[in-house]
């Protein structure tokens, strides 16, 4: 290893390290789980909570709502209202008589004209008060809390530093390759003028290498919170088929290696129905435009009943002709009902209520690009090069064996940094690769002035931004 070690890297074929750089005792659980992942079923998950002080633990399972049961007199919320983190109260029942309670119709706010397209306002969630306690999934809310904690990954898994082989180097350019790509770049560019260079005399070609290192570190997360669907019948898989599985215990396959994507499931064993909140299981509530009174203003007429008509040089006072003179007319939202289906449970009455789980699979990507002369080194990262060197593991050792001391290092650097990174997620997989990406600078004279300009990659891309011939027509460029 004439170029070293990186600092605190590890003798080929020595023992892996202990503890770090991996994190272990993530799982607070107490020693490693099994490699399914496995999740205890006793206690909470921690970080999986909603704002905290909310849940005080809840009625058991089976102290809820009798299915089908009445609503509850006192508006379904005991102690404090409606819950937490539920929308703002607009659409809830505070305490007042249920939907379509004949008493004492209010009159609609002034202004409250008939607005076809108004919608009464969407329920907010049940009350957290009311759904099952179900063991591993304390602390849940309707609105995800964060990321569960993973399970540790058993440092064990990571087996011993691969053998590596050397590492060859990359064809470089001619002279007339250089002037060709030249001529293309100059081609794509509509007023630049080839003339330079076809004429121009190349006095060096200096080739490098470009060195663009990549970690990908390919990484599953998990939430959990409640969720609730129409009851229309459908098959509840309750906790009378079992205990319900840990968040971590439930397999999911990603669909693709190394790319983000998202999935969503039902927690086996967690589903129930509960009365819907939203309409206190009437399957209807009240109608928010007219406010349960079937009619509105008539905003042709402003509630007058008449209008003002202009008519042989005078302005005459008319019956309204969409109200009849009334000064109110049908509510189209309810069609005069006072009522509209409930938007919670599409008029079911009842709701599905489970813990639904959602797996989010990331792809974290992080490099280091060694380029040494004047080219911009973000260009390196669109163009293509030898892959020098791949490697795909659980989890990748740091490279050592690379020519070029500065990838070494941060390769050294980049895996370790993945490795604390994503505390709330399980890395499943990381690879890294290095590519050699041919730069050659030319430099070249052209009508008594010297320049220089850039060719990189296998594509022959040109970087030439003192090119002498930009504008051949005498027009300005923007
Ligand atoms: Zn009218
Ligand atoms: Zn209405
Ligand atoms: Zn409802």
């Amino acid at each position: 290893m004439g170029y070293g070690a990186p600092a605190g890297g590890y003798p080929q074929g020595g023992a892996p390290p202990q503890g770090p750089p991996f994190p272990s005792g993530a799982y607070p659980q107490g020693g490693p789980p099994p490699q399914d992942g496995g999740y205890p079923q006793a206690g909470p998950i921690q970080g999986a909570g909603p704002p905290a002080g909310n849940y005080q633990g809840g009625p058991p399972p089976g102290g809820a709502y009798p299915q089908g049961g009445p609503p509850h007199q006192d508006g379904g919320y005991p102690q404090g209202g409606p819950p937490q983190g539920a929308g703002p109260p607009a659409g809830n029942y505070q305490g007042g008589p249920p939907p379509g309670a004949q008493g004492q119709p209010q009159m609609p706010p002034q202004g409250a004209v008939g607005d076809p397209t108004a919608q009464p306002v969407p329920a907010s969630a049940p009350s957290i008060d009311k759904m099952d306690k179900v063991d591993g999934y304390g602390n849940i809310g309707f609105e995800s809390g964060g990321m569960l904690a993973p399970p540790a990954f058993d440092d064990a898994l990571k087996g011993p530093p691969p053998e590596r082989t050397d590492i060859s180097n990359v064809p470089t350019i001619t002279e007339q390759d250089a002037r060709d790509a030249l001529l293309q770049f100059v081609a794509e560019h509509c007023c630049y003028g080839k003339k330079a260079a076809q004429d121009m005399t190349f006095r060096d070609l200096q080739s490098t290498s470009a060195f663009h290192y990549t970690l990908e570190t390919f990484a599953e997360g998990r939430q959990t919170c409640w969720a609730y669907e129409p009851f229309k019948g459908q098959t509840i898989d309750g906790p009378f088929n079992g205990l319900a599985p840990g968040p971590w215990d439930i397999q999911m396959q990603p669909t693709a290696m190394f790319q983000n994507s998202k999935m969503e499931m039902e927690v086996p064993h967690t589903a129930s129905v509960k009365p819907c909140h939203g309409c206190m299981a009437m399957g209807r509530i009240q109608c928010k435009n007219c406010h349960g009174r079937g009619r509105v203003h008539c905003d042709t007429c402003h509630g007058s009943g008449r209008v003002s008509v202009y008519r042989d040089g005078d302005h005459h006072h008319e019956h309204c002709t969409w109200c009849h003179g009334e000064g109110r007319r049908h509510c189209h939202t309810c069609h005069g009902d006072g009522m509209v289906t409930c938007h919670t449970c599409k008029g079911c009455s009842q709701l599905k209520c489970y813990i639904k789980l959602t797996v989010l699979w990331n792809n974290h990507v992080i490099d280091h690009i060694v380029e040494r002369t004047a080219l911009p080194d973000h260009l390196i990262r669109s163009v293509t090069g030898q892959i020098a060197f791949e490697e795909s593991q659980l989890r990748v050792w740091p490279i050592n064996h690379f020519p070029d001391a500065e990838i070494n290092n941060a390769s050294q650097r980049l895996v370790n940094q993945h490795s604390t990174a994503f505390p709330s997620e399980r890395i499943l997989m990381q690879r890294h690769n290095v590519r050699i990406i041919p730069v050659t600078q030319a430099i070249y004279t052209w009508k008594e002035k010297q320049s220089n300009f850039f060719v990189y990659g296998f594509e022959n891309q040109v970087h030439a931004p003192d090119y002498p011939q930009t504008c051949c027509c005498g027009c300005v460029l923007i």
